[in-house]
């Protein structure tokens, strides 16, 4: 007897068996069913043996392992999940067998892989709202800010405000949330005539947290160009006479110590986007809420219909690289004078790399947000599973990331987060990575850096590791359920 002619026998039985049983669960009805999970028991490990004699030639052996674990629960899809699984299976096995016996073609092969891969990704939920648009129209409205911006701040020595880059898994393609997606944004800071910015490494921090601080200099500006733009030397000219004629220089107002300070930038950013608003064409027809925070700017617009929630980060970019130092942080207690490094304008532009090579099928983004909506709620961060799919992208031609490897790509990421928690380690994807592509500029300290392990906490301790491993196995699971059952 060949596998599917036994799954479609099993489905039979099973589906005859759970009319009968029919709704009521008397204790009669538990042990029968108990019974029957241990006769299925017996059938599963017969199963698994036909599972494993089977050449799933399309997904490979990690698809494979990732089935096998969908068998594991038995006794848990033997009461709820078992029909859809064997339906699953069988269709699936059913559609291969077809490819087996007709496919000489490439064309009739990907119609097969089609059927086979359209059930499954109808399975799988994807942001409701237009990610393409949302990004649009974010940036539309950051661009029609910064030309206020630079209408109101001319004279002043405040940080000149540059145009908003998008950043962020949005602006990436994907979106680790299915409603209410954050569109996050950085805007570049320049230092304002007579300043300059100084970027200093807090060597006294944690070593796998590279942070920063931004030294604000003041610049003699007593040269003839200078003069004739009518502004004083804050270096050389007398402090009665600056104190008359000219506004206060950016370290007293948004520095502590000659730093500049993330906290009074957020809230002079807060007051100013508050400010300029009613100016902006978006204010006829959208209400225009700021949401508190300490070290960003959180705007949320509506107009009754439709919503839209923005993250406004700051940041000095350092040189002419795309690694900047930001206010964004995930540490709780740190210092308002404290710029972390960021490479998410690094990381966005590697996305827009492999867009732009990527055929117009290739389902890399689908395959990071099933991971990354599984992944919610576990220890190991979203950010994770991007680097992995990063360093896969990286290192996996475009070309084999179209639909019909989709399987065989999700088994990629799936092993390689295994063998990452396993070995304890996971390199960083920006910081001495001397693959990437050619446009990624980065400054050369980061380009000739040793890569930090991103799992250097499970190597240091040990309760840590075992915790992530058995999330690993919940995120199997999980990860099965989605696939097989859709929820
Ligand atoms: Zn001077």
């Amino acid at each position: 007897m060949d596998a599917i002619t036994f799954l479609y026998m099993l489905l039979q039985s099973l589906i005859h068996y759970l009319q009968s049983v029919g709704d009521v669960w008397d204790e009669e009805t538990l042990w029968r069913m108990e019974e029957h999970a241990k006769h299925l028991e017996r059938k599963r490990i017969q199963l698994e043996r036909e599972v494993e004699e089977l050449d799933v030639r399309q997904s490979g052996e990690a698809w494979g392992d990732l089935l096998r674990f969908a068998l594991q629960p038995w006794q848990v899809w033997a009461v709820a999940g078992l029909p859809v699984l064997l339906l699953g299976l069988y269709i699936f096995w059913m559609k291969r067998n077809d490819e087996a016996e007709n496919s000489s073609e490439e064309y009739e092969e990907d119609q097969v892989l089609g059927n086979d891969l359209r059930w499954l990704l109808e399975r799988i939920q994807w942001p409701v709202q237009d990610l393409q648009g949302g990004c649009e129209w974010a940036i539309r409205l950051m661009d029609n800010y910064t030309v206020y911006f630079g209408h109101v701040l001319s004279d002043s020595f405040y940080p000149v405000l540059q145009r908003a880059i998008g950043v962020g898994s949005a602006f990436e393609g994907w979106s680790p949330r299915e409603q209410d997606v954050v569109y996050r944004v950085l805007i570049p800071m320049t230092p304002p005539r007579g300043h300059s910015f100084h970027l200093e490494l807090d060597s006294a921090e944690h070593r796998h947290v590279r942070n920063f601080r931004v030294r604000v200099q003041l610049e003699c500006t007593c040269s003839k160009e200078q003069q004739a733009e009518k502004m004083l030397c804050f270096l050389h000219h007398p402090e009665e006479e600056l104190g008359e004629n000219q506004d206060l220089s950016l370290l007293d107002t948004l520095c502590t110590n000659s730093y500049l300070d993330v906290h009074k930038t957020a809230r002079w950013f807060y007051q100013l986007v508050r400010a300029v608003w009613p100016a902006l064409p978006q204010s006829h027809s959208w209400h225009l809420t700021l949401l508190p925070s300490r070290r960003s700017c959180q705007i949320k617009v509506t107009n009754g219909e439709a919503s839209f929630r923005i993250e406004v980060l700051f940041g000095v970019r350092r040189g002419y690289s795309d690694v900047f130092v930001s206010s964004q942080t995930r540490e709780a207690l740190t210092l308002s004078t404290t710029w972390p490094e960021a490479y998410n304008v690094a990381e966005v532009k590697f996305f827009k790399y492999i867009a732009r090579q990527a055929p117009p099928d290739s389902l890399h983004l689908r395959c990071l947000q099933l991971f990354s909506r599984v992944q919610l709620g576990f220890g190991f961060s979203t950010y994770m599973v991007k680097t992995i799919v990063m360093h896969l992208l990286n290192t996996i031609p475009v070309s084999q990331w179209r639909r019909r490897y989709f399987l065989r790509r999700l088994g990629d990421i799936n092993v390689n987060l295994r063998s990452c928690l396993e070995e304890k380690c996971l390199n960083h994807f920006i910081i001495g990575n001397r693959n990437l592509p050619q446009e990624i500029s980065l400054p050369l300290d980061i380009s000739s850096a040793e890569p930090p392990n991103l799992f250097h906490h499970l190597a240091q301790d040990p309760a840590s590791h075992s915790q992530a491993m058995s999330e690993y196995q919940d995120l199997q699971h999980r990860l099965a359920r989605l696939l097989l059952n859709g929820h």
